[in-house]
């Protein structure tokens, strides 16, 4: 385990509004100790999709989300690259 900037950047304003959506029904990644947080407080979390949701006590009943998991495998260095990217193509829609 290696510290990155990888908490910096989850750590964003977390919407507290939830949908039921598709995201319900996969495990995401996220930041372990916030994901441990939210399994406490019950508050959601941001994955690294960008999904906010609250993380499952028993993640393995769920499959890992596709998105999470291809940011996850291309490591802090590939994400960042991701990141940097999606926020230059965010243009207030949503
Ligand atoms: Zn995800």
């Amino acid at each position: 385990m290696t510290e990155t900037g990888t908490d910096t950047l989850l750590d964003q304003r977390t919407d507290l509004r939830t949908e039921h959506g598709d995201h319900e029904r996969f495990s995401h990644y996220a930041d372990r100790d916030k994901i441990t947080e939210a399994m406490v407080t019950g508050t959601p979390v941001v994955a690294l999709c960008g999904k906010v949701w609250v993380p499952s006590r028993d993640p393995s009943k769920f499959p890992v989300c596709p998105e999470c998991k291809r940011l996850y495998e291309l490591g802090p260095d590939g994400r960042m690259r991701e990141w940097a990217e999606k926020s230059r193509q965010e243009s207030g829609s949503g």
